[in-house]
Order: C-alpha cells, then structure tokens, then sequence
C-alpha cells in the first residue's frame, strides 16, 4: 500500500542524533544542520509537527539500572527532551522558520504547554510546533509521545528519524546478515519484537492508522528524499 499523500507530518528525532559525532549532549552545528533539513521540508509546503527525544542527555532506564527511582529518572529524561526542544527553536529560528514549543510538562517560563487547538492554529499559520517532554508521565517514551501527537493532530505520517536506515529483522550491528524490511506490518513488528519503537507506541499507530517511516536523519538530505519516496527507509503499516 503506497503512503497517502502527505501534507501533515510528525518528524520524530532520537536525541542521539543531536550529539553529532560527540558521545553526549548538544552539538550546535548538528543541529543546525538537522534545523536546515526541516526548514527544506516545510518549504515544500508540508505541516511539521516535530518530537524530539533526551537518550543524548538523559535516560530514565539508564538512571533506573544505576539504583534510581524509576519514575524520578524519568522526569529527568522528560525536563532533558525539553532542552533538545528549545535547542532545535533556536537552530529553526536561526533560518528563520517560525516555531513554537508545546511541553506535555507545563513550563510557562519557556514554552507552551500542550494545547492541541493552538497547536492546530500554530500549524495554519505556518509554524513549526515541537512537542517536547513526551506523553508527559513516567514509564513511557518520546516515541509514545510522538504516536499521540501524530494521532491528536491528525498527522498523515510519523517519520521516525534515526541512526539506523530502518527496520531489521536482527540487530544489524551484531548481526552482518541481518536483512532490513522495505515494508513490514505493524503486527509483524509487535509479534517479532522489532527494533521500531517501543511497542505501546506501535501499538497506537497501528490502531490509528498512522504508518511509521524509520530512516536514517544523518545522512544529509535523506529527510527530503524520504518524503519524495525515495531514499532507504522501512515503512511501517497494514499489510
Ligand atoms: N520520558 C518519559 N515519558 C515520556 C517521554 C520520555 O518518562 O513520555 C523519559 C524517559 O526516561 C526516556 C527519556 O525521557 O528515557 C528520554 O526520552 P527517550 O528515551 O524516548 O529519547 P530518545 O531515545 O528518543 O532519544
């Protein structure tokens, strides 16, 4: 089944893809060359929702295996996606792209909180709306995050953007033979457990009707190519 037409999209980024080259944190220049790409994709008229993750600055899972309270490491986590969301404000602004930043934790000092119908309104007018501190509770991911915002704001699409050119049937950095999917089915994904998002968030999409698009964000320009159907990429959707 080809992709619908796209005029609406979530862009979701894994934090890791703003450290750059570095083993942490916010590399500037990656972002402002991650910022670049939106704004190339925007101006071919689309509607951007983007979701940013916080693995490059901080995990719940990682601060849980180390003795934490699950629930206060992944607060952390939420207040980390926030500073990736107005790192990437500031990059989009940078080029001139007009961006607002909606947090599932109320902020009002930064940011918006979440608001769909402003968001909605953001979006008419043109500007770029960062969701950030996921579904805003514990035990979830930004992916969740990112399947609810697709969801509640009607996106056509989640682009899933990553370190990896998409879904494999095994890990392809312990497996050389591992065989990455063109197509696979969301059922697929949950009964084989692969590597996409965490399942709740499949889970949601699936149920929503929304395909995933995993690709890879750090080859330049990939984000272009991938929403003109080409490029290397796995689409995730009813077989
Ligand atoms: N997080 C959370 N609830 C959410 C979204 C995020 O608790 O709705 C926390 C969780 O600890 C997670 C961290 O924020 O590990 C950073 O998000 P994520 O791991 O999804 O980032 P990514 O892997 O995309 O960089």
């Amino acid at each position: 089944m080809p992709l619908p037409p796209l005029k609406r999209v979530l862009l979701k980024l894994s934090g890791e893809v703003l450290m750059g080259d570095q083993q942490f944190g916010i590399d500037p220049g990656f972002v402002a060359a991650l910022a670049a790409e939106v704004k190339a994709a925007k101006d071919t008229g689309l509607e951007i929702c983007l979701v940013i993750g916080g693995g490059n600055i901080f995990r719940g899972m990682a601060g849980a295996a180390k003795g934490m309270d699950r629930a206060q490491a992944d607060y952390m986590g939420m207040l980390a996606t926030v500073m990736n969301a107005l790192a990437m404000q500031n990059a989009l602004e940078q080029l001139g792209v007009q961006t607002r930043v909606q947090s599932a934790i109320e902020m009002d000092k930064v940011c918006e909180p979440v608001i769909r119908r402003r968001a909605e309104r953001h979006l008419e007018k043109g500007r770029v709306v960062i969701f950030a501190a996921g579904v805003g509770a514990p035990y979830f991911t930004t992916d969740s995050g990112a399947a609810l915002r697709a969801a509640e704001m009607k996106c056509d699409a989640l682009l899933k953007g990553t370190s990896v050119d998409g879904v494999y049937d095994s890990d392809p950095k312990q497996n050389p033979e591992a065989k990455r999917f063109d197509r696979v089915s969301y059922d697929r994904v949950l009964a084989d457990n692969l590597k996409v998002m965490d399942a709740s968030a499949v889970a949601l999409c699936r149920d929503n009707k929304i395909p995933i698009v995993v690709f890879s964000i750090r080859e330049k320009g990939n984000l272009a190519r991938v929403l003109a159907g080409e490029g290397v990429q796995t689409i995730v959707q009813d077989s």
